[in-house]
């Protein structure tokens, strides 16, 4: 998931001016769009259709990393359910880094206290995109460091030829209260360069505190990335629970751990975006996108990241399509390919369809899970607020009736965006989504198939809404080019 930023400002006042119009005025919408939204709404409730995407997606096919077989044959599969409901369907290319996971453990080797002649196992998993450690592994003393300030305070030779733990806590009150986004977003720095960090000081390897909130002693995976003139040291993440330990044990004295990790970095492989085209009946050249990322990570099954998104773009489609609605404008279903691991679809679509950014009308990704959606969340100007204000109030039936703006859009989509593309996503529940995130439990049983449904619904009714709206959106500002 990409974090949606901390500064959603809740337009109530907006929402309740809006509302106040709607009594005076007549609807922007005509009662036919009126009716097919409903429909719509209704439609996606009651089906299992999202529901049986999600469970192929996860169950049969299985985890989906970047370069994988399973993921390209997603890939095949999702284009192939769209061809059966009669969508036009391409596979674009994106060429994706394939990394493979390999052994990964982890073992306190001498502590304070220990029995003589005695190991402690450690919970770990490699982070992806890390190198492999040497040989046999690499055995030397952890330094725990809560933050970069006080690893950049310890003078080199506390460091050099030694493994840091960043133990910065993943802030689980934060999360718990429904801001897992930026609970996670405090924490995900020290997954994502600390290994550059600590290698600048002369670290060997580097470990990280799990970015998630469970206890039940999971590690959770997740893209880091090196700093080009810094020497590549293996990293990877230990459990909450072991990070603790290892804290605890080392204010008493010295530790030393052994560490083997064997992953490895393979040639970059052919892999596609699978977009999957709903002609529109008057104005067939402005595309409405809705997506989700097809790619997961290898410990799980990726059911809530991001296998449900996908679903629920595939359900907006079947529906549409079932009930022989008619969007004025293209309707347009990706599944992205490598969102987990450095963009690749997203940047990839950006720069292939960068002449046609002012043909697309919106986009829409669903990409923090399945969790019951509150609403709406847009990034665009807040005076597109009145037109979609007949969606909210379709939507509030399912308790899905908030319509905020927010800073940034969701990682596929956020290259169009940054085009001046308007973008959307649901607003979600996530208080339990960094409990299982890009952990080994990220699994069908992780999803609740009505909130599955609620959220189909808010695809579905949100797609067909921008596909239809009688008038164009204000756009939100381009922002400077950049090399995608
Ligand atoms: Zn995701």
């Amino acid at each position: 998931m990409k974090l949606i930023s901390s500064a959603i400002i809740v337009f109530l006042l907006a929402g309740f001016a809006a509302a106040q119009r709607n009594f005076d005025q007549p609807s922007p919408y005509s009662a036919q769009l009126t009716a097919e939204l409903k429909l719509l709404r209704d439609g996606a409730l009651k089906s299992d259709y999202a529901w049986d995407q999600l469970a192929h997606l996860t169950n049969n096919i299985g985890p989906r990393p970047a370069g994988s077989l399973q993921a390209n044959f997603a890939a095949q599969y999702v284009a192939d359910e769209m061809r059966k409901l009669g969508f036009e369907v391409k596979l674009e290319k994106v060429v994706v880094p394939h990394w493979v996971r390999g052994e990964e453990t982890g073992a306190l080797v001498q502590f304070p206290g220990m029995a003589p002649g005695t190991t402690q196992k450690i919970a770990l998993t490699a982070l992806g995109g890390s190198v492999a450690t040497p040989g046999q592994g690499a055995t030397a003393e952890v330094v725990v460091v809560n933050n970069f300030d006080e690893l950049n305070a310890l003078s080199p030779d506390k460091v050099t030829g030694k493994i840091v733990l960043f133990n910065a806590r993943f802030d689980k009150q934060l999360a718990a209260t429904g801001h897992g986004g930026p609970a996670y977003g405090q924490a995900v720095i020290y997954r994502a360069i600390g290994a550059s960090a600590a290698a600048k000081q002369g670290a060997i390897a580097a470990l990280v505190r799990s970015v998630g909130g469970a206890d039940y002693r999971l590690p959770h995976t997740g893209g880091m990335f090196y700093q080009p003139d810094v020497p590549k040291i293996p990293a990877a993440a230990v459990s909450a629970e072991d990070a603790d330990l290892i804290a605890y044990l080392a204010r008493q004295g010295s530790v030393r751990m052994r560490l083997v990790l064997t992953p490895q970095q393979l040639a970059d492989v052919d892999s596609y975006n699978v977009v999957a085209d709903l002609k529109g009946s008057e104005l067939p050249d402005q595309v409405v996108i809705v997506s989700g990322h097809l790619d997961s990570w290898d410990l799980g099954t990726g059911a809530i990241d991001d296998g449900a998104g996908v679903a629920v773009a595939m359900q907006a489609a079947h529906l549409v399509k079932e009930l022989g609605l008619h969007p004025r404008r293209t309707i347009r279903v990706i599944a992205w390919m490598n969102e987990e691991f450095g963009n690749s679809g997203g940047r990839a679509y950006a720069a292939a369809h960068k002449e046609e950014a002012g043909k697309h009308f919106a986009a829409i990704e669903s990409d923090l899970g399945a969790g019951h959606p509150l609403g709406i969340h847009m990034a665009a100007p807040a005076a597109n607020m009145p037109l979609l204000q007949p969606v909210a109030q379709i939507l509030q039936a399912s308790g899905a009736g908030l319509l905020q703006t927010s800073e940034d859009a969701e990682t596929d989509i956020g290259p169009m965006c940054a085009m001046g593309v308007p973008c959307f996503g649901p607003i979600q529940d996530d208080r339990f989504y960094f409990n299982y995130h890009h952990t080994a439990a990220d699994t069908l049983d992780k999803v609740v198939p009505r909130e599955l449904q609620e959220n189909a619904a808010v695809m579905a009714v949100l797609a067909y809404a921008l596909a239809s709206l009688p008038k164009d959106l204000e756009r939100p500002t381009a922002k400077p080019a950049r090399a995608f």
